[in-house]
């Protein structure tokens, strides 16, 4: 059977070039590096070889770099490390944020700190004259993403951090999603905090980075054998450092290439759906959206649904957000952006990868509207609005 991966927005397999560049220290080179004998310092070197590659790609410097288990970790640094380091203050973010800043921000709320949460338009877009105002006196940090998971909107992050500079407030972005897949330096977009992470380009999961500039006033938030310069303790995840450092030179190297490659497949896919499936919407803004990312609302049946019936046909997507599924609750993502709560419910989220062909996309074209004929059908909602379109008609 067909065996079609389009949710690589959750995650992504470790390519070849990782692999190999891996498996060495699954083997010989297990030393620990901040050991001074040849067993460590033979890793360390391979440490700071990985550092300098993603402190090169973000055009910061490698002591700037700190690894991290992945993006959540790094995400809940950035916060809560800020924050600790402040002692108290407002701090501002989104209500598009994915979990690991949304939940560490309210977390930070309960425990008396000042949190204000912005909005965003029906195209899922921050608007940065909302920062501007809502930044006060005591305001600590602003956290906005930098691409967001759901939808695949590109937030305007040169132009929050050009208010938040000219504020004097430091500015965090959640960078997940476009770390080698758009231009991310550190500089350009203007930013003090970056958190990265390797599985959603091909890199092992389980490691990220918190890029922190320098100056920037923040506590760890793991304490312990003063490893990464004091800011992120314990032995370091090596095989996973050097995957990273693999994954992004390669990502940089075809980095154009697929982008232009997923823009064509996303208009396409984005053409066919519409035609075959109608009363669909397409959620995000069409001129800043990632295009890896399509995110359809189907009225008239449940996503969950739609989402088994796929993987039955051998696709795999996700509903409105993978961390979120199994629970009831719509997106918070769909819903911040004002799509109805019975709509958002019927969301899924395809995202293409740099493997996805057009025999895949084919395929899909080919599956996908049965079963959104088929559970319309049996849905009492599409019963109903089947009724009403055919009196419509007459
Ligand atoms: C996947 C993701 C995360 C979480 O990263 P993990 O490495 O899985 O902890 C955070 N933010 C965004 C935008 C993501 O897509």
């Amino acid at each position: 059977m067909n065996r079609i991966y389009l949710d690589h927005n959750a995650t992504t397999p470790v390519r070849p070039e990782v692999r190999d560049r891996i498996l060495p220290f699954l083997d010989e080179l297990y030393g620990n590096p901040s050991s001074p004998h040849s067993f460590g310092q033979e890793v360390k070197v391979q440490l700071d070889d990985a550092r300098e590659r993603i402190a090169s790609q973000l055009g910061a410097s490698p002591a700037e770099i700190v690894f991290t288990s992945g993006g959540t970790e790094s995400d809940n640094a950035a916060l809560k490390g800020v924050a600790y380091a402040a002692g108290k203050g407002h701090i501002i973010t989104t209500l598009i944020e994915h979990p690991a800043v949304m939940q560490p921000a309210s977390y930070l709320g309960k425990t008396g700190f000042d949190v204000t949460y912005i909005k965003v338009a029906s195209d899922g877009i921050v608007d940065p004259d909302e920062i501007k105002k809502a930044i006060r006196p005591d305001t600590i940090l602003v956290s906005v993403m930098h691409v967001n998971n759901e939808v695949g909107t590109i937030q305007p992050i040169e132009q929050i951090s050009a208010v938040t500079r000219e504020a004097g407030v430091p500015m965090h972005t959640d960078a997940v999603q476009s770390f080698g897949k758009l231009p991310t330096r550190v500089d350009d977009l203007g930013v003090d905090l970056m958190s990265i992470a390797a599985h959603k380009i091909y890199g092992p999961k389980g490691i990220g980075v918190l890029y922190i500039r320098k100056g920037t006033r923040i506590d760890p938030l793991i304490i312990g054998g003063a490893q990464e310069k004091r800011r992120r303790s314990g032995t370091e995840n090596i095989a996973g450092a050097v995957g990273f450092g693999e994954a992004i030179v390669q990502a940089e190297k075809e980095r154009a290439e697929v982008y232009d490659r997923l823009t064509v497949m996303r208009k396409r896919f984005i053409d066919t759906i519409s035609e075959k499936i109608p009363d669909i919407t397409i959620n995000g803004n069409a001129g800043a959206t990632f295009p890896s990312t399509v995110s359809v609302s189907v009225s008239r049946v449940e996503g969950e649904s739609l989402l088994l019936s796929l993987d039955m046909e051998g696709v795999a997507i996700s509903t409105g957000s993978a961390c979120s599924s199994g629970s009831l609750e719509p997106s918070h993502v769909l819903v911040a952006m004002g799509i109805d709560t019975v709509l958002a419910q019927g969301t899924l989220r395809f995202s293409m990868g740099r493997g996805t062909t057009d025999e895949e996309i084919e395929y899909v074209f080919e599956v996908f509207p049965p079963i959104v004929e088929r559970l319309r059908a049996m849905s009492p909602l599409g019963a109903r609005w089947k009724e009403e379109y055919s009196q419509a008609k007459a």
